[in-house]
């Protein structure tokens, strides 16, 4: 995830022959998406930058509705996040969450998620229990959530809690299980919601969040194998059993004495780990997946997804995909119609479940947040 880089780089660096002439501070008057070193890179970069400057330029005006969020804890803007590189430590710091439980890998101070050899599962929101949902919900859901407000109330969270800057990924998985349509059915049916998920990268460490599929879905058994190139090589093959939410910092809290879901509506959520690309261990996965999910894949900055979309249209299950910013998400439609033929099965829409705070995009100054973007083949 290059996101994570801060500083601004010139649109046309090793695009021309004469290197930049330093920082990147001159922004294209027209879209204000890329920045140049210079006005000589600028206009040698036009010929290229002129296919795209109207599309960026949309994209751009779409700043203010996709830093819409319910919460009151301040969020910076996206566009003042390249101004304050460290924004994702002084948030998680006014929490008391910085570097702490499942937290640890939410700013680049944390671990490489390559060099940690053992993800041992810390299922610590490190919050009181009344800003995190670590024990079953008050009531099941009477319809479909569809927004950060409708879970929050649900789930009796006030807006002031950071919680869904975690629990962005089950709710994303949750989103596009109900963009595809696929209903899961009660346990007693003795059927299993399978899932394929691809590409996992800090959500590794922060596994035990998506423990809150077993509240979303009373009673599925839910089976989801993460399959992608930075799953550590000692976990390969790994099954990991959830049956209980991650825990709030209350010693006293029910939380820490039962298992939830055991009993009361025996979900189930078992978690395997694969490492490598998908189209390489598809043959070692459970076959025939309900639905495969790609989370902030980018599909057209890797070249190794072209044999994965390819096998994907083989087999014919219906995948989602989900990027950062809008650019990559046109990138990828573009990549797999390309690949398929026909357009997107779901077309590129805004996530409601996207992360509520930005990312940094080192090459682009156009709004940014994890599974920002959505869109299915
Ligand atoms: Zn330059
Ligand atoms: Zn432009
Ligand atoms: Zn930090
Ligand atoms: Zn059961
Ligand atoms: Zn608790």
């Amino acid at each position: 995830m290059s996101s994570l880089s801060t500083a601004m780089e010139c649109a046309a660096k090793g695009l021309v022959a004469e290197p930049c002439a330093g920082g990147a501070h001159r922004r294209c008057g027209s879209c204000g998406a890329v920045a140049y070193c210079s006005r000589a890179h600028q206009f040698i970069h036009w010929t290229l930058h002129k296919e795209e400057c109207a599309r960026l330029a949309t994209q751009m005006s779409h700043i203010d509705v996709l830093s819409q969020f319910p919460f009151v804890f301040s969020i910076e803007s996206p566009a003042l996040n390249h101004a304050i590189p460290n924004t994702r430590c002084f948030f998680l710091e006014s929490f008391k969450v910085h570097l702490k439980g499942l937290w640890k890998s939410e700013c680049r101070c944390g671990p490489e998620i390559s060099s940690v050899k053992d993800l041992s599962i810390t299922a610590e929101w490190n919050m009181e229990s009344s800003l995190c949902p670590c024990t079953e919900p008050g009531n099941s859901l009477s319809a479909p959530l569809a927004s950060w407000e409708e879970y929050y109330r649900w789930r009796s969270l006030p807006l002031h809690s950071p919680a869904a800057v975690l629990l962005h990924w089950p709710l994303t998985l949750y989103h596009c299980l109900q963009l595809s349509r696929i209903q899961a059915s009660r346990c007693d049916a003795n059927d299993t919601l399978r899932i394929h998920y691809l590409g996992p990268e800090k959500e590794l460490l922060q596994l035990p969040v998506f423990a809150e599929l077993l509240a979303l879905f009373p009673g599925v058994h839910l089976c989801i194998e993460l399959v992608g190139p930075t799953v550590p090589r000692s976990r390969d093959g790994e099954v990991l059993n959830i049956s209980s939410y991650a825990h709030c910092s209350a010693e006293s809290c029910c939380c820490r004495s039962f298992a939830a879901s055991e009993d009361v509506n025996c979900s189930a959520l078992t978690l395997k780990l694969w490492k490598g690309v998908y189209h390489e261990r598809y043959s070692d996965m459970d076959s025939n997946p309900h639905l495969i999910v790609a989370p902030n894949a980018g599909l057209a900055a890797y070249p190794t997804w072209l044999p994965t979309i390819e096998m994907i249209r083989k087999i014919g299950i219906p995948a989602m995909f989900t990027d950062f910013c809008e650019e990559a998400a046109h990138l990828a439609s573009c990549c797999i119609s390309s690949i398929t033929g026909q357009p997107l099965r779901v077309p590129i829409q805004v996530n409601p479940f996207r992360q509520p705070i930005a990312e940094n995009n080192s090459a682009l100054y156009i709004p940014c947040y994890s599974n920002c973007f959505i869109f299915g083949m």
